[in-house]
């Protein structure tokens, strides 16, 4: 086995250990999932909705160079400064020189996968400007110095006391501060509302990009990324380059089934729509006053980041993903282990495709045998993303590639030859079967030797029948005639 694939076992022989991350996990997670459920049945034509947004999605990734191109150049037209990333390096480099350039101290954030992606908190810092995150969980993960551990609620894997105490060891908080969620909630909202005024730049992600305006669409449910991204003088907006769809019936199209996935909302409380920088007195469509706010400058980086490579392989249909969370919350093993198990930015089924597909197979294939193949997180998201599939892909490729850990490489094409081969297939099982019944207890194998023990170490496993099918239905055929 590799080291990372080692470490991720170590991560998850950790969280499994972890019950207060279980009942957390159970109690947000499972939340969400239900939430999502009663949205989805409260549509008269959900599976329609769906199929829309799927092709949405499937149609701009198709046509993806041109939409850049055309969105771009709308962008650019309507006054943004539109810059290209190749690398997470590439857009670390670019956000701290427009920073630089302009003397800015104090940056706020609203949530982001992107900028976690690239690391970009730790870049800003180091280059002098003190970087605030604004939505209330990633608030929470700064002050922790902690790491999400779920696209949309980052905070998934702590207790509302676990965040009171953090709020009192780190803001010095008094017990009524910390009475309940709503006094929480408040003590942030008046310490961030401070950072929002001061700050000379905001910086958000993109929910989607609007090809044929040159527009972004931000969504958030705390009115953060209406601050971040209208108060500051200077806005960068982080935008993964398949984030893009062609025109306004293509984002309604999404935007119909994002929240419902994501928290069981109609619509997110904010949905905002931000085509270029602050319009002045007689700008177009600025009227004669100019637009009362907005950022003077606005500056769209466009990611990718390993997106590219992955456009045109197998794993392409991993891009129409929409990043709803919806999959994490619906997988029963996301469900058990959180997401910080996972060691990357992006966790549970849609991470364990992300991540090998962005940054190789070397360190990443092993997420995807952390899965049952259930399918529930094909049957929850909201493009209809083939999940299970692509995690098979990336199996058959880590294998293709001698990935896998050597006992299994040596032990597939031994299994391979007994079970092409049906009288040894059953001789072999009949053996298996004795030699497993040695090791029952009261009809249950608690412990089994070697690698096999994966197994028994946290389940039991039945004995086998003292008849396997084929002798059962045989003997029972011969006892009808
Ligand atoms: S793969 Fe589907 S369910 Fe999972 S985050 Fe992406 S859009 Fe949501």
């Amino acid at each position: 086995m590799t080291e990372a694939a080692l470490a991720f076992h170590r991560r998850i022989d950790a969280a499994l250990a972890d019950a207060g991350l279980r009942r957390a996990l159970a109690l947000t997670a499972g939340r969400l999932a239900g939430g999502r459920a009663a949205a989805f049945d409260a549509l008269t034509d959900a599976d329609a909705c769906r199929d829309d947004a799927r092709r949405a999605r499937a149609g701009a990734i198709a046509r993806l160079d041109s939409l850049l191109d055309q969105f771009a150049r709308e962008a650019s037209a309507r006054g943004c400064t539109v810059h290209w990333a190749e690398t997470a390096a590439d857009a670390r480099r670019i956000i701290t020189g427009i920073a630089r350039e302009r003397n800015i101290r104090l940056a706020v954030k609203s949530k982001s996968m992107a900028t976690e992606e690239v690391e970009l908190n730790e870049a800003l810092e180091q280059a002098g400007v003190r970087v605030v995150e604004t939505d209330l969980g990633e608030f929470v993960v700064q002050l922790a110095a902690d790491r999400p551990s779920h696209i949309i609620a980052p905070i998934v894997h702590l207790s509302r006391q676990d965040v009171a105490t953090l709020f009192q060891e780190k803001l010095g908080a008094t017990a009524a501060d910390v009475a309940d969620i709503p006094s929480m909630t408040a003590l942030a909202r008046r310490l961030l509302r401070a950072e929002f005024l001061q700050a000379g730049m905001g910086i958000s992600g993109v929910n989607l990009a609007v090809a044929d305006t040159g527009s972004l669409c931000i969504v958030t449910n705390e009115g953060n990324g209406r601050l971040t991204s209208t108060l500051p003088r200077v806005h960068v907006a982080l935008l993964g380059l398949e984030r893009i769809v062609p025109g306004a019936a293509d984002l309604a199209a999404v935007l119909t089934v994002l929240a419902r996935s994501a928290t069981g909302q109609a619509s997110s409380v904010y949905t905002n729509v931000m085509t270029g920088p602050r319009r002045h007195h007689g700008g177009p469509g600025a009227g004669p006053a100019g637009e009362p706010d907005g950022p003077e400058e606005l500056h769209i980086v466009i990611l990718d980041n390993g997106r590219s490579r992955v456009l045109g392989t197998p794993l392409a249909e991993i891009l129409y993903c929409v990043r709803c969370g919806a999959c994490l919350n619906a997988c029963p093993v996301y469900r058990l282990i959180g997401g910080h198990a996972y060691g990357g930015v992006y966790p549970g089924p849609v991470g364990s495709v992300v991540m090998p597909g962005l940054h190789g197979l070397e360190d990443w294939s092993e997420l995807a045998h952390a899965s049952s193949l259930c399918g529930a997180c094909r049957d929850v998201c909201p493009v209809k993303i083939d999940l299970p599939h692509l995690l098979l892909e990336v199996r058959r490729e880590a294998a293709s590639r001698q990935l896998a850990p050597l006992w299994i490489r040596a032990a597939m094409p031994a299994y391979s030859a007994v079970a092409t081969r049906p009288r040894l297939y059953r001789w072999a099982g009949r053996a298996a079967a004795r030699l497993a019944r040695l090791l029952q207890q009261d009809g249950w194998i608690r412990r089994l030797p070697g690698p096999l023990g994966a197994w028994t170490a946290s389940r039991d496993f039945p004995a086998p029948a003292a008849r396997s099918f084929v002798e059962e239905h045989q003997a029972r055929k011969a006892a009808a005639r």
